[in-house]
């Protein structure tokens, strides 16, 4: 079994390879030109594909046959046209390109099949999956995502000299994303506590706001032509090639002003059917960073509400660690500086830092790959059921050059001697006699690098005895990683009938440590029957889960179509639906129909989410027709408060629509994926303030009525089942922050929790299942939807209470909830089918 080793920044503006290897790292070098970075930029020529410094070049010449900055749409399933070879290529496969230039660098020809590749913290299951299709497009049979701020920690934490414990502030802005993070380090261990990050903020922006708000009035000023802006950034315009020539120009000028007070300008500009101009303009440092100020007050703001979430203030962070190339500008040092007064560290490399942290996870991340082979050729097999099973406490990470390992067997112990091996054989405890149920020994470590080790168990007869997972490592010399944070909630939709909506159920909050996996049961929130046309939908969501369904990201949806149900599914019946989340983001989602015992599975890796520009603006439409018709309401209810907070909305939603109508079809620039995120986060903040304060006083209200009915039922009944006790317990240990949140759909999922375990006690206690079939049996006939069904039903249930078959009384009693009637008998919005 080997480590990966290799690592690659897979960046929007540049891109680098490097390699671990005996506690070192090294960044590869482009053999062409030795220099680390390679632009992430692809040209066209022909037959010919150029990538890197001369695909950069020939911009000047050739704009539209030349791609960069396509980090940004990686999962936007946007294609780019290739007017050399009329054909259309994809962010995926253009990264790939990267990628595979990056593997010539590799001069020792080593042919690495398994790889880690960098994403930003703040990229979501589909960019996360369109990032790994490109790695395997480019040939690697494994790949491992890390997240830039820990690769950019674990470069600036493995280069100190001394060991440090506390927080540090990782603020990385470089082309295309802004990130930034909080780290905690604790006894060499480092661990992200909470990121905040925009993938549309960064160094393009700026180049861009450059063109457009500099360069071209200036132009328009010096040419007499009012009529460049309007041509500008589209497509098949008269000034195609001008845009990608003011960007370069912009970017160049940029950088001079990092150095310098005052920058020139000076190109030729060519005007279809007329003479070319020469152009010469200056601009000045002053101007610049007035353009700017927004863009970095943006990202600084950012911060801001980071240490405010998480309660943290400057005092309490040690240094900002700055990475990306755009923290060169001074003004986001001035900023930084002024803002926060965190002493600033540039300690590390600003473009290598990401590269060289891949490199040293890689060199403590075993490849799968190999692992699996070696198993096969040595012919292991999985046990079964393990004979033995016990615990195990080590450090994983130390600076010593060897480590205390204590083993405890748990239950029944067959074993009398037990070993412990190293992989690679320099370590061998020898077969020890076992006394007792526990055992410890130090075992020796090589330096800078992953020792794993193997714990196995011998019977009286030296026959090795079955156990589960035996394999442990530890890490010597270098931080350690605690594991990676998940960059968004994960939920899912359930229905809201009372309500006439749906809202979202956090199945993973954010920063959870991956890979994460949980079953949760879910109820069906209505018969679905067969015949008319009807399904269960399982739609997993990414984003905030205190907002509405409509306000977050689809990951994937499972439909169950009824003429794939083996019979109707009555409401209140069961679903068993288990969610689970790999470290490199492949989301894995099961769903098991209890009363039909079918299972459905789908792996999700979507690698596309598109923004089609007639879509958003429609969708736009569509949101300002509800905020009005809201707005209609809250004004005949004098709910003044209310009817401020929409109008509020309203106008945040015009000024979008005054932005999306700019839009044209064929549109170049990222504007519609940031307009698309505005659109998400007005959509939230709208959801989230609507009707607070009556909506969410009457949510409390309910909850606290029902926390207190079935805190009383806990004191009381004594045949409800322990787990339920401790469910209870979990469900409301959270109250305090839910309550206080005042966010309508956490407390009404807060509800529905209590609700559902109200449900799950009274068909699990003997007493309640008894109480309430007495008061389903006594409903009229109106109430129930079929009451000839309800009829059997009852008298089957008589039957069961005579016999003191509880079991099959609670089976009655839930099919007596399904042909209930819900109080509110119609409802307009279809829903998941859960509730
Ligand atoms: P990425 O990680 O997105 O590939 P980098 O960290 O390599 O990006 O940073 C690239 C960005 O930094 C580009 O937008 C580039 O224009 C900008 N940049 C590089 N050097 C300077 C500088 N001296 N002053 C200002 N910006 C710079
Ligand atoms: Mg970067």
């Amino acid at each position: 079994m080997k480590t990966i080793n290799f690592g690659i920044d897979l960046g929007t503006t540049n891109s680098l390879i490097a390699r671990y290897s005996q506690g070192k790292t090294e960044v590869f070098k482009n053999p062409v030109g030795f220099k680390e970075t390679l632009p992430s930029c692809v040209a066209f020529r022909g037959e010919r594909i150029i990538v890197g410094d001369k695909a950069r070049e020939w911009v000047q010449k050739d704009p539209l046959n030349v791609f960069s900055a396509f980090k940004r749409k990686m999962g936007t399933g946007e294609k780019y046209f290739i007017p050399a070879k009329l054909e259309s290529i994809s962010a995926i496969e253009l990264s790939a390109m990267v990628l595979r230039e990056l593997k010539n660098f590799i001069y020792s020809g080593e042919n690495p099949e398994s790889m880690v590749i960098t994403i930003p913290a703040s990229f979501d299951t589909v960019q996360s999956n369109a990032t790994k299709q490109a790695g395997y497009q480019a040939g690697f049979k494994e790949v491992v995502l890390l997240q830039e701020p820990i690769a950019a920690s674990l470069s600036f934490f493995n280069n100190r000299a001394q060991i440090d414990q506390g927080k540090w502030l990782v603020y990385d802005l470089g082309g295309g994303t802004f990130d930034a993070a909080i780290i905690e380090v604790v006894n060499g261990e480092m661990k992200v506590l909470d990121h905040q990050g925009d993938n549309f903020l960064g160094g393009v922006d700026i180049d861009h706001i450059m063109v457009t708000e500099l360069l071209i009035p200036k132009l328009i000023e010096l040419s007499g032509k009012p009529d460049l802006a309007d041509h500008i950034a589209t497509r098949n315009g008269p000034y195609e090639r001008l845009y990608y020539i003011l960007l370069q120009k912009a970017e160049e000028c940029k950088k001079e002003l990092s150095s310098q007070l005052v920058s020139e300008i000076d190109f030729t500009f060519e005007i279809p059917g007329e003479a070319p101009m020469d152009i010469f303009m200056e601009i000045p440092r002053s101007e610049f960073e007035i353009l700017i100020d927004p863009i970095i007050s943006n990202s600084t703001g950012m911060i801001a509400e980071l240490l405010e979430r998480n309660e943290l203030e400057s005092k309490d962070i040690s240094e900002i660690i700055l990475i990306g190339g755009s923290t060169l500008i001074p003004l986001v040092r001035e900023k930084l500086e002024s803002e926060f007064e965190i002493p600033l560290n540039y300690s590390v490399d600003p473009t290598n830092a990401v590269a060289i942290g891949a490199a040293y996870y890689a060199g403590t991340k075993m490849a799968r790959l190999e692992e699996k082979t070696e198993e096969q050729e040595q012919g292991q097999e999985i046990p079964d059921a393990p004979l033995l099973e016990f615990k195990l406490a080590y450090n994983n990470s130390t600076r010593d050059n060897e480590e205390y390992v204590k083993a405890v067997i748990l239950g029944k112990n067959p074993a009398v001697f037990y070993r412990i091996l190293r992989q690679d054989g320099g370590y061998d405890s020898g077969l020890k006699q076992l006394k007792g149920n526990d055992f410890g020994e130090f075992v020796s470590l090589r330096e800078q690098t992953v020792n794993v080790f193997h714990i196995r168990f011998y019977d009286e007869n030296q026959n090795e005895i079955k156990t589960g997972s035996n394999k442990i490592e530890i890490t010597q010399g270098l931080y350690s990683l605690y594991g990676q944070p998940l960059p968004e909630d994960i939920c899912l939709e359930v229905d809201d009938l009372e309500n006439n909506t749906t809202i979202c159920e956090l199945v993973f909050k954010r920063n959870s440590i991956l890979p994460l996996s949980k079953t949760i049961y879910k109820e069906i929130s209505r018969t679905i029957k067969t015949g008319e046309k009807d399904s269960i939908i399982i739609n997993l969501l990414e984003g905030d889960h205190t907002t509405h369904p409509n306000a977050n990201k689809i990951i994937g949806v499972i439909e169950i179509a009824n003429d794939k149900l083996n019979g109707q599914v009555v409401r209140g019946s069961e679903v068993e639906i288990k969610i689970e989340i790999s470290e490199s983001r492949d989301v894995h989602v099961n769903a098991t129909i209890l009363f039909t015992n079918q299972e459905f599975s789908e792996v999700f890796s979507p690698t596309e989410k598109y923004v089609s520009i007639s879509k958003l603006k429609e969708e736009i439409i569509q949101l300002r027709d509800e905020f009005e018709i809201a707005l209609h309401k809250a004004a005949d209810d004098e709910d003044f408060e209310n009817a401020q907070h929409i109008m509020n909305s309203i106008s945040d939603l015009d000024n979008l629509q005054k932005d999306a109508l700019k839009l044209r079809d064929g549109d170049l620039t990222d504007t519609r994926y940031q307009l698309e995120e505005q659109k998400r986060k007005i959509a939230k903040h709208y959801y989230n303030t609507r009707g607070k304060n009556t909506r969410v006083q009457s949510e409390m209200m309910e909850y606290t009525d029902s926390r207190n009915a079935i805190r009383n039922w806990l004191d009381t009944i004594d045949d409800i089942p322990e787990d339920l006790h401790k469910r209870f317990d979990k469900i409301t240990e959270k109250e305090h922050d839910i309550l206080k949140s005042n966010s309508y759909f956490l407390i009404k999922s807060q509800n529905n929790a209590l609700n559902r375990l109200a449900w799950r006690m009274i068909l699990k206690s003997a007493h309640l299942t008894t109480t309430y079939f007495h008061i389903y049996a006594e409903k009229d006939e109106t109430e129930f939807t079929n009451y000839s069904l309800a009829k059997k039903a009852i008298s089957r249930g008589e039957k069961a209470l005579d016999r003191q078959n509880f079991i099959e009384l609670s089976s009655v009693l839930s099919e007596l909830m399904g042909l209930s009637k819900s109080s509110q008998a119609e409802y307009f919005i279809k829903g998941t089918g859960l509730g």
